[in-house]
């Protein structure tokens, strides 16, 4: 088999912790970096100062100038729509905090564990579910990991383990390969998946020694990606999915559907086939958690189903992700049959 290098062009890796610290941090910043004004936003912009703007330098590169409605640029500016309160809207909408049952564990399922492991995120989402979860109660530092491992050593039925967040990749890759090893060393546990939006807004996360890391454990590996619209994907994240494919990993892909971001069968379609491009398998569409906070970016059931059967209709079945809702207390996440 030919090599990524001998088949596509070759881009050389910058330090993902130096793009990360040069993050933009304010809607003033990001604004300006993008040519536009405040009064370009006629409901006005938030002034809220938790859960902060938090958006790296190559994500707004992926921008368009001069345009208040690109749909990376509605991922992340906190609009004033965001201090309204909605019945029905909640701080938890999933009920995590009942399945919370260790600290930096959410076990939700049977048969695998949600290891929370690093509190912060590299972009702060404004649809995030997990935007008022509390992080600060459930930081898992090196010292405090033996509490998570002990609780999946004592139960038999985990199989599997989904590094989660904030983002698991905002740890150093010799942290990661770590708790990978001490993971490795539970016998019962099989499968190891990562769920990350940290490689989509910053490609340079997907190193050399990352890929190592997760191919080396005897655990089976699969790295999840959150990209929520085309825009999002570049040639280096070809490049290094590429290679991540080539080591055995598993590359799947999640998106939440979105007002004003990828709620028309255009963009799903176009999104599942560039990230067939990508090397990334669509594996969820969910329609979004009643997050407060977010509900300017709500999507109905109902249109949600028509947008999902455009897609059947258009795509082969293997690019049709499951639409799905997550509700609190279900053993599973509900997929969206009919309404
Ligand atoms: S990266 Fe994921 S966990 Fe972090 S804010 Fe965005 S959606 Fe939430």
């Amino acid at each position: 088999m030919p090599s990524v290098a001998q088949t596509e062009k070759f881009f050389p890796l910058a330090d993902w912790g130096q793009l990360l610290a040069q993050s933009l941090r304010s809607s003033d910043e990001l604004l300006a970096a993008l040519e536009l004004q405040p009064s370009d936003f006629a409901e006005g912009l938030s002034l809220a100062k938790q859960f902060p703007l938090l958006v790296p330098r190559p994500f707004v590169q992926r921008m368009a100038k001069g345009d208040p409605q690109d749909p990376l640029l509605l991922q992340v500016l906190p609009l004033a729509a965001e201090d309204q309160l909605h019945p029905g809207y909640s701080a938890d909408p999933l009920g995590e905090q009942d399945t919370n049952v260790a600290t930096g564990i959410i076990h939700k399922y049977h048969g695998r564990v949600l290891l929370l492991a690093a509190s912060g995120c590299a972009i702060n989402c404004r649809y995030c579910f997990r935007r008022h979860f509390p992080y600060s109660d459930n930081r898992l530092g090196r010292s405090q990991w033996q509490s998570a491992l002990d609780y999946i050593a004592a139960d038999s039925s985990i199989s599997e383990v989904i590094l989660s967040g904030g983002d698991p990749l905002m740890l150093q890759d010799a942290h990661l390969a770590d708790l990978v090893e001490q993971l490795a060393q539970i016998p019962h546990v099989q499968r190891l998946r990562v769920h990350s939006r940290l490689p989509v807004v910053i490609a340079e996360r997907l190193t050399d020694q990352l890929i190592e890391l997760l191919t080396r454990t005897r655990l089976r590996s699969s790295l999840v990606l959150h990209v929520n619209h085309p825009q999002e994907l570049s040639p280096l994240h070809a490049q290094r999915l590429a290679m991540m494919r080539q080591a055995g990993i598993t590359l799947l892909n999640q998106t939440v559907l979105l007002k004003g971001v990828n709620d028309s069968a255009e963009v799903l379609i176009e999104l599942s086939e560039k990230l067939f491009n990508h090397h990334l398998l669509p594996y969820y569409l969910h329609v979004l958690d009643r997050v407060q906070g977010a509900q300017h970016f709500d999507v109905s059931s109902a249109e949600a189903y028509t947008l999902y059967q455009q897609m059947l209709a258009r795509l082969p079945g293997y690019l049709v992700p499951k639409l799905v809702r997550e509700e609190a207390g279900q053993p599973h996440k509900t997929p969206l049959h009919a309404f």
